[in-house]
């Protein structure tokens, strides 16, 4: 069972001084190169049909930085959004179609943040996932919907707990920007 590289060949050991790194896209001429300041957050599998996943894989590995500490180094004019009407704002590399960030710009719980893919750190020592999300959804990628049980017992068994939205910590954050954005809780 193909999850994901970086999952199913076991995590290099989280650097607690891990401070950002470089991203570099799949190209092996002009590479596309985006600089993440800090530490990333969230780090978890996603199985969405949106995340940039590596050939095979059936999960994603995604995780967040503030947009400000995003820059772009080299090569930033062979990016592309993937869906402009998309609420995460993908930049994919045009040639090799690895997304190298992620913006989120509209009004929303998410804004100021930045998806980015993690494995594509020449760095080593960033934090490994914590769980894995929207693991439903790799069935609209074409996963045999028999093979569920097998998928969720592997992603326990690698302590990655298995959830078809969010972890329940990012769902309440989300809530709570709504009821507050509502008026329903005070600000
Ligand atoms: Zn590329
Ligand atoms: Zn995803």
């Amino acid at each position: 069972m193909t999850l994901h590289p970086s999952i199913d060949s076991g995590f290099k050991a989280t650097d607690a001084s891990f401070s950002g790194g470089t991203l570099v896209c799949n190209c092996t001429s002009n590479p596309v190169r985006v600089q993440i300041k800090g530490d990333i957050a969230h780090n978890h599998a996603c199985g969405c049909t949106k995340c940039w996943k590596p050939k095979g894989a059936a999960f994603s590995i995604v995780a967040v930085a503030p947009t400000d500490n995003v820059e772009v180094l080299e090569n930033g004019d062979k990016l592309a959004v993937v869906d402009p009407a998309a609420l995460i704002q993908r930049h994919a590399c045009k040639d090799c179609g690895v997304h190298m960030y992620g913006p989120v710009e509209r009004d929303h719980p998410f804004k100021g943040l930045s998806f980015v893919h993690p494995e594509r750190f020449q760095e080593e020592g960033w934090a490994k996932p914590g769980f894995a999300a929207f693991v439903s959804s790799i069935i609209e990628s074409g996963y045999d919907p028999a093979k569920m049980d097998g998928v969720r017992a592997r992603l326990r068994e690698i302590d990655l707990e298995p959830y078809d939205c969010l972890n329940p910590g990012l769902m309440d954050y989300i809530a709570t920007w709504t009821a507050k954005k509502s008026g329903i809780l005070s600000a």
